[in-house]
């Protein structure tokens, strides 16, 4: 079968052979007339031959996603159900299906061949984004699918983000098919009891990349006294006390997502003076507690994305190195900082110079005891390393 040919610039071709699946506008030479915004294109080179196929959108920067490099795989209902139970099959196989009571991403768009589409499993219920026109004209088709193949009750909507506007699209959101999710989806995260709004929660209601470091931290908690900043619902918090920490205190600007970060630790079991909440600015506070003597033998430091584009990357470093140096002042000796940057033009080497410099400015010697990253239900194609965007340091002060 063939679509309208989209021919891109000699100097580009090399990204689309490498699988890239990004072309920006300024890489298409010319697109075959009759090609409308959603269509799929065929992208070629300068001497006409076949490189991919992909979605094409001409208000969109990203002018075509490329979704497929075999010219035999025609786009068809067969092939977007095939990547779909393909989606879920991996994560299975390598334990990322956390069974039906747990959430995890069973798509994570280019990464899984969709461009455009997540859809995020909590229990029984499943959560779509769709940000690129051309997937989003396969909704119906797509929703149907991961119904079937996940046996959820329902499937909810929250294609309500930036980059909906960045392809010429409105926001939306509201249900899809089958039942309405409740107010609160109760998920288990390995054995954590956590409330999840899918309706006006963040991302698509809970933050599944940080799933896997937030379990994994437990095992660090036992005896600590431990602050977790910028905590949402208290993911990190719950954790920390269901590995024994003495005391959490628990800090986020957030008055809804504090509230529910309340009703997770009460509902864990974890009550009473040792659990706080604090709604407030986080370095603000840090620099309160820093004045006033107060020492903790874990922080936590899970930041929102300070760097959005190129343009505020000094900026962002600068904001990350002011919160990194302060978490330090507060620590006892021998105290943990988790640190995090879901920053995605921010490398890792970026993120520990950053974080170095924070430590030689406080006069901390701090060592490295982990790295951490995004959840494997997040995964990263080695073609499109910008699909990697979280990293952690677990940093044990001396
Ligand atoms: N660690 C969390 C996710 C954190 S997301 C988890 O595992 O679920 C970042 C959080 O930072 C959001 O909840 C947001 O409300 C909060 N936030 C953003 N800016 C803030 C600020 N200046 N002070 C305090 N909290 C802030």
């Amino acid at each position: 079968m063939n679509f309208a040919a989209c021919r891109i610039k000699r100097d580009r071709e090399k990204s689309v052979r490498n699988r890239h699946p990004w072309i920006y506008s300024g890489a298409i030479q010319e697109v075959e007339a009759g090609a409308a915004p959603g269509d799929v294109v065929d992208v070629v080179g300068q001497e006409g031959e076949w490189l991919g196929r992909g979605f094409y959108n001409p208000a969109s920067e990203i002018a075509v996603h490329l979704f497929s490099w075999d010219r035999a795989e025609t786009p068809c209902d067969a092939l977007w159900a095939g990547r779909l139970a393909r989606a879920l099959e991996l994560r299975r196989s390598i334990g990322a299906d956390p069974g039906p009571d747990g959430a995890f991403r069973m798509v994570h768009s280019d990464s899984d061949l969709l461009p455009g589409l997540v859809v995020d499993r909590y229990a029984g219920f499943l959560v779509f984004q769709f940000l690129v026109l051309g997937m989003d004209r396969l909704k119906d088709l797509v929703v149907a699918e991961a119904m079937k193949l996940t046996g959820a009750k329902g499937a909810w909507e929250r294609s309500d983000t930036d980059a909906r506007g960045k392809e010429g699209m409105g926001r939306t959101h509201g249900p899809l098919a089958g039942e309405e999710p409740p107010v609160e989806i109760e998920i288990d995260e390995a054995g954590a009891r956590l409330l999840v709004d899918v309706r006006n929660g963040h991302k698509t209601g809970f933050y599944l990349d940080q799933a896997k470091n937030r379990i994994g931290s437990r095992a660090f908690m036992r005896g600590r006294k431990v602050l977790n900043c910028f905590c949402y619902t208290g993911g990190f918090s719950v954790s920390a006390a269901m590995g024994g920490a003495v005391s959490v205190t628990s800090v986020d600007s957030s008055r809804p997502a504090l509230e529910t970060a309340a009703r997770n630790m009460e509902l864990n079991g974890f009550s009473g003076e040792a659990f706080t909440l604090v709604n407030a600015d986080v370095p603000s506070c840090l620099r309160r507690m820093r004045d006033e003597g107060v020492r903790f033998d874990a922080v936590i430091l899970d930041p929102p994305r300070y760097v959005a584009n190129r343009d505020a990357l000094q900026r962002g470093a600068r904001a990350y190195k002011d919160i990194n140096m302060l978490a330090m002042s507060l620590l006892e000796p021998g105290g943990l900082l988790f640190t995090f940057s879901c920053s995605g033009l921010m490398g890792e080497e970026l993120f520990q110079k950053v974080v170095f410099s924070a430590s030689a400015d406080s006069g901390r010697n701090m060592r490295i005891v982990g790295r951490l990253a995004q959840a494997p239900d997040h995964p990263v194609l080695l073609s499109y390393p910008q699909a990697g965007y979280l990293k952690g340091l677990i940093l044990q002060g001396k």
